[in-house]
């Protein structure tokens, strides 16, 4: 037999080991040593987990047989990444300026990721204090790697150096599979003839299950299956096993996760297919033209809210499963309601898989090992879903393309509409990108033709039409009637449509800071001692919260910098705009829908279903409450403060506002009734809002393009965004400073650089943030540059940290 070695990343992310490195592979492990198994490697003197991404006959030219170690032992009996996501993850590593096992854990459920731990043991000589401090006074623990801080880890080095202590690494498997117990019967008909002569005729019970057994020998089937089957209780199917009827055995289950609050949705939600009307038909056609031929076309799906996008991708996905194809169903996370998840169960049922941050880790995985299993034939899912392990993909549907939750701002960055890209180019897939209001990349792509622009300008719901927009300006109206977050106009339509028993959808903005507490006398903000940030205030626990680090405090009382006594809030939450509305409004229940009150687990499914079953005719809520939701009866939409994100230091700020508010308008009105919508804003005259107003998306389109070109932003340039962090405010400004210089040197010319500056917020999590905005021309001008950069940045100091990012979509 040839021998054979392997190319394996090692699970130890530094620049210096990015790479593959070559093992043997003792030929025991042969069989199961492939590309996309987990393996158990030496690694210094280290055990670690390694990533198999390739094979090889021959040992490369500068390598000796005495220099290469052999893989230790396969995790996996079968490959957990394909071709496809190994490939994929060495090239998300070189575009953004990543590691690639980073990419490569990044792929699995969280429950396959090992953890790793060490093992203690005591030796002769030991200390009782040492033994009590390190090994919880044992001969032997097992201790997890954050047990201990880095002057912990010091010291027991020390006492492994000096032969007191025994450490050993340990690599534990945290997938886990659920199994429950089941019965099964004696699959031996004549044992079962035995005991059918020799059961007394009072047992009917067993008389029964034996009768059952014997008419499916060596099935079997659950306790749930017996009892429901044959109703029989426990006891008797014990007493079965006894005689030697059935025997116990453990079955694996998969956890699906319910849709929860889903059942009691509202009555639009039918399952059934919908006659497209003609743009739906027309937009239809293109797609599945797509896939039948197996094109890997990229659509840029453009409708207007309730235009009936939705029904497209799920008329396209069955025609791409009727085909035996696999279908990937993209959508933000905050749009993935109970409604939406609903939908597409109802459509393909079983074969759905369901991918999203509420998942616990069990249920992630279980889902996962249903798509890896070959089991699943759409899989719907925010961000992370984009590397399901898909091996037949026909179809990939970005909903509301535009989010910037699609793209992943901690390391490591990735954008899932490009891994999306990647993935339909591999499988030769069509793409559709989706949106009542594309991001401006996208529909500059659809212009030039890079992509092809499909359009659908009508409500789907012959009935509906889109709700007619008015603007309110606040700063008259908090002259006319003092602080208060509801202008008349506002007020004056809730009672209309109220009484008329429809219901209304509020919306406050809460991008930016909004509820704060401020000295009326002297301005002071009290701020976290973390992050600097204004905090924020919780009326319900009587605490200014932190939003970033979640440090909290009591409301003060007296001005800790002036000592007056007039310190107030300012600005609103959604807790005190619900104050005010049952003040206002004292007969109208209202449901609120705000990060506290959508923590709990499936909190949100069931506020949804209580509204839709007009448990309540109000819904309040934050940005949440603008995307996705689709209720009859809502006539009514009413954005508190439209201009809280328009402020932000983001070249973006017009884009995302208007594209908030085009969401938020769409809620109202998408059945018969006429629907309203009311913009409460400081700033009436803003381009953004004006727009909003008509619901005119491609005449912002233009103006925000002649904006951006002014401004050199994209989509004319590409930006690359470049962040240096340290707990020591001026080491971290003196070294971004040095490395602007650097890269000024370095750059080509036509690549331009701004700042270094504070991030606005500059401080977080006990570290001081600076960053730099590249902006360039071509894509990928700087990039050999900035690796230059990155490399050497990994050999700096600890406490000094720096990250690339490209396309950034936050400037905070
Ligand atoms: P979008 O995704 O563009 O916001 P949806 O697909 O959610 O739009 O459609 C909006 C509403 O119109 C939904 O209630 C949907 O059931 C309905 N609908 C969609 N297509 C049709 C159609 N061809 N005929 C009638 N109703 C439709
Ligand atoms: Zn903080």
């Amino acid at each position: 037999m040839a021998q054979s070695y392997a190319q394996i990343v090692v699970d130890v992310p530094t620049q210096q080991t990015n790479r593959p490195y070559t093992y043997d592979v003792p030929d025991e492990l042969a069989a199961q040593v492939q590309p996309g198994v987990r393996v158990l490697v030496a690694f210094g003197h280290r055990s670690v987990l390694g990533y198999v991404v390739g094979l090889t006959e021959a040992l490369p030219e500068d390598l000796t047989e005495a220099q290469v170690k052999d893989v230790l032992t396969v995790l996996d009996e079968r490959p957990v990444l394909s071709s496809e996501l190994l490939e994929l993850a060495h090239d998300l590593a070189k575009k953004n300026f990543s590691f690639w096992v980073a990419f490569l854990a990044l792929m699995l459920p969280t429950a396959l990721k090992a953890s790793y731990r060490k093992e203690l043991t005591a030796k002769a000589g030991l200390s009782d204090s040492d033994r009590v401090a390190y090994l919880d006074g044992q001969k032997q623990v097992l201790v997890k790697m954050k047990a201990f801080s880095a002057k912990g880890w010091r010291a027991i080095r020390n006492l492994q150096k000096n032969g007191l202590l025994d450490v050993r690494t340990v690599v534990e498997n945290q997938g886990k599979v659920k199994t429950e117990l089941a019965y099964k019967t004696n699959a031996d008909l004549e044992v079962l003839q035995k005991i059918d002569n020799e059961l007394s005729k009072g047992a009917k019970q067993q008389r029964r299950l034996l009768n059952f057994a014997m008419a499916h020998p060596g099935q079997t089937f659950s306790k749930k299956d017996w009892q429901a089957q044959l109703d029989c209780s426990l006891a008797s199917l014990n007493t079965a096993v006894n005689k030697g009827i059935l025997e116990k055995v453990q079955v694996e289950v998969k956890r699906r996760p319910a849709i929860m609050g889903a059942k009691a949705l509202s009555g639009s939600l039918q399952g059934q297919k919908k006659v497209l009307n003609d743009e739906q038909q027309a937009a239809y056609d293109r797609v599945t033209s797509a896939i039948e031929k197996g094109q890997n076309k990229v659509f840029l799906l453009e409708g207007i809210t309730g235009s009936g996008k939705t029904e497209v991708y799920l008329q396209a996905a069955q025609k791409a499963i009727d085909r035996g194809e696999q279908v990937l169903f993209l959508v933000p996370e905050i749009a993935l309601t109970p409604q939406m998840q609903r939908r597409v169960e109802e459509r393909f049922g079983d074969k759905t898989a369901l991918l999203h941050s509420g998942l616990s880790s069990g249920e992630r995985y279980d889902e996962w090992r249903r798509i890896h299993d070959g089991q699943v034939q759409v899989v719907v899912g925010a961000r992370s879903a984009v590397f399901a392990p898909l091996d037949r993909l026909g179809l990939i549907i970005v909903d509301e393309e535009h989010e910037s939750s699609y793209s992943q701002s901690e390391n490591p960055h990735y954008s899932a509409r490009d891994v999306a890209l990647f993935r339909a180019n591999y499988h030769q897939a069509p793409v559709v990108l989706g949106s009542a209001t594309p991001s401006l990349e996208s529909r500059a792509r659809a212009q030039k033709g890079v992509y092809e622009l499909l359009t659908l300008t009508k409500r789907a719901n012959p009935e509906a039409s889109l709700p007619q927009v008015d603007i309110v300006d606040m700063r008259q109206v908090q002259l006319d009637r003092g602080d208060t977050n509801f202008s008349q106009e506002l007020l004056d339509k809730l009672k209309a449509h109220l009484k008329r028993g429809e219901q209304a959808v509020l919306m406050l903005n809460r991008r930016g800071f909004s509820s704060f507490v401020m000295c009326r006398d002297c301005g002071y903000v009290p701020r976290d001692p973390n992050c600097n940030l204004a905090m924020t205030l919780h009326m319900d626990s009587r605490t200014l919260k932190c939003h970033y680090c979640d440090y909290q405090e009591p409301i003060p009382r007296i001005c800790p910098a002036c000592g007056s006594n007039r310190i107030r809030y300012y600005g609103t939450g959604t807790e005190k705009v619900e104050t005010e509305l049952q003040a206002l409004l004292p007969d109208y229940p209202v449901i609120r829908l705000d990060q506290d009150t959508t923590r709990r687990k499936g909190a949100m499914g069931k506020a949804l279903s209580d509204f839709g079953e007009k448990k309540a005719q109000i819904l309040l809520g934050t940005q949440m409450v603008a995307k996705g939701l689709d209720f009859p009866d809502v006539t009514l939409v009413g954005v508190l403060n439209a201009d809280t994100g328009l402020g932000l230091p983001d070249f973006r700020a017009s884009e995302k506002t208007f594209q908030l508010l085009t969401q938020v308008a769409g809620r109202a009105g998408r059945a018969k009734a006429q629907g309203e919508v009311v913009i409460q804003t400081f700033n009436p005259e803003h381009y953004a809002l004006k727009y909003a107003e008509k619901h005119d998306y491609e005449g912002f389109y233009r103006q925000e393009m002649a904006i951006r070109h002014a401004a050199e932003f994209p989509p004319y340039y590409y930006t690359i965004q470049i962040q240096c962090s340290s707990p020591d405010e001026n080491r971290v400004s003196l070294q971004t400073a040095k490395i602007a210089a650097w890269l000024k040197k370095r750059l080509p010319k036509d690549v331009l650089l701004l700042g270094p500056s504070p991030r606005s917020i500059a401080k977080m999590k006990g570290r001081f943030f600076f960053q730099m905005i590249l902006k360039m021309k071509k894509q990928n001008e700087a990039d050999e540059l900035l690796r230059d950069l990155v490399d050497r940045s990994q050999k700096a100091d600890q406490d000094f940290r720096l990250e690339v990012r490209r396309d950034p979509v936050s400037f905070m």
